[in-house]
């Protein structure tokens, strides 16, 4: 480390010049075409924490070290402050098993702390003298929570891609119903499709002309990073009132989530594993038994978040963990079936006095699965955002929560699209 301590973002193929943090946001990929990833990790001892910290406090605490150097830096509290506004409870269910809920935000995903921690970051960034352009591709929950946080926001214009008819209703309504600085694309294809579109704007020249493209997706250091606060935390306050270190039990598709976990064990919080709930879309469950890394097509799923079939962040896992030994260590991956995932949800009220999302539900039914004990269950949104599915299987209507009732009654607005960057180019314009 040099005198000034600057932390460094290098990228995961190791081609491209090193980036203070501002540098690791804005672009989508490094210009090698890996992923940014800090140069070292900073150590933190678990006994200098009360175990009562607030997340802007913990926030602040754990994402210092990482800013070091930045032009944010001084502003590290107060986009904290900004971001970490809801509540994020850690609540004991039975069986030594809790829950961590991370979606009281304002879409009703754990998409929204990363999302209004990157937003934060960028208003207050100098103001670029170009137009600043926000591209989004999103599975169903990461363009709300973008678009939420930019919304009507000046000096932005942001588009978000999806994949036409595979997110709920309730998501779509996420997606459409913001101000007019904000464009939804439903585009004919799938959540891949999205995300090469946006990678594809991102390395074309006419796309970078005139205007500052900013990214937003979760391979954005300014979301994933703030996601290993939460997971610091709720580490914290469990070791503090149990003496032990849990296991967390994760709804994965793009793996960023899971990546905040990863990345707070690196830092040495008392983490004891972390276990991959995956649906259908096998492709880290897969490299976990066979060791051997490769996607697959994306299967459509009840847990439509996680359809995923080139998960865009095991980049950085394999970054992290040169080999799947490396990660047997310290993780697992559980494949959860679309009949599973109802079942789950169908038993949640009787078996843990919860209702879940399909999403959260895949986490349920993997803590079945590995047995054990101290686990902490993540919950990744409100069951309300998927009523069209949950309702049906448990029998009765969801309440639902005020951020998400005053969206639905908007209007809504997008415009459909080929799965192409042209046809993107030409909507837009
Ligand atoms: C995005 C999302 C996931 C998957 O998170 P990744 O970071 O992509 O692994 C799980 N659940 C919900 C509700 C989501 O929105």
């Amino acid at each position: 480390m040099t005198a000034r301590q600057v932390c460094r973002y290098v990228s995961t193929r190791g081609k491209s010049p090193p980036v203070d943090f501002s540098g690791s946001t804005q672009g989508g990929l490094a210009p090698d075409g890996g992923l940014y990833v800090p140069e070292r990790f900073p150590e933190f001892d678990p006994r200098s924490f009360s175990g009562s910290e607030s997340m802007p406090e913990m926030g602040t605490r754990v994402m210092a070290p990482f800013l070091e150097g930045d032009a944010l830096a001084p502003h590290l509290a107060s986009i904290c402050r900004e971001a970490f506004n809801f509540p994020i409870p850690l609540r004991p269910l039975r069986d030594t098993t809790s829950v961590l809920e991370l979606f009281h935000g304002p879409t009703a995903a754990f998409k929204d702390v990363g999302a209004r921690f990157l937003g934060y970051s960028y208003l207050l960034m100098p103001a670029a003298s170009r137009a600043r352009t926000v591209l989004v591709a999103t599975s169903g929950d990461t363009g709300g929570a973008v678009a939420a946080a930019f919304s009507g926001k000046p000096g932005f214009r942001v588009f978000v891609l999806y994949p036409k008819g595979r997110i709920s209703p309730r998501q779509e309504k996420q997606l459409t119903c913001w101000e007019s600085n904000v464009s939804a694309f439903a585009v004919r294809g799938t959540f891949d499709d999205c995300q090469r579109m946006v990678k594809e704007a991102f390395l074309d020249a006419d796309w970078r002309a005139g205007r500052t493209l900013l990214s937003a997706n979760s391979i954005n250091m300014g979301r994933v990073l703030p996601q290993a606060v939460y997971y610091a935390r709720a580490a914290i306050a469990y070791f503090h009132q149990t003496g032990e270190a849990p296991g967390f039990i994760i709804p994965s598709g793009n793996i960023g989530n899971s990546l905040g976990a990863l990345w707070a064990k690196r830092m040495g919080f008392p983490i004891r594993e972390v276990v991959m709930a995956c649906n259908s879309n096998r492709a880290v469950p897969e490299y976990l038994r066979t060791g051997t890394w490769s996607p697959f097509p994306t299967v459509s799923t009840l847990a439509n978040a996680m359809d995923v079939g080139n998960p865009s962040n095991m980049e950085r896992v394999l970054h992290l963990y040169p080999t799947v030994e490396a990660l047997r260590a310290d993780a697992r991956a559980v494949p959860v079936s679309d009949d599973e995932i109802r079942a789950a949800i169908r038993e949640g009220e009787r078996r843990w006095g919860e209702v879940w999302c399909p999403h959260t539900a895949t986490a349920a039914r993997a803590r079945d699965l590995v047995g054990g004990s101290h686990w902490i269950l993540v919950a990744t949104a409100h069951p309300a955002k998927f009523d069209t599915i949950v309702e049906p299987l448990i029998g009765h209507p969801i309440p639902v929560p005020d951020a998400l009732s005053s969206m639905l009654s908007r209007p809504s607005r997008s415009t459909e699209i080929d799965a192409t960057l042209a046809a993107l180019t030409a909507a837009h314009s």
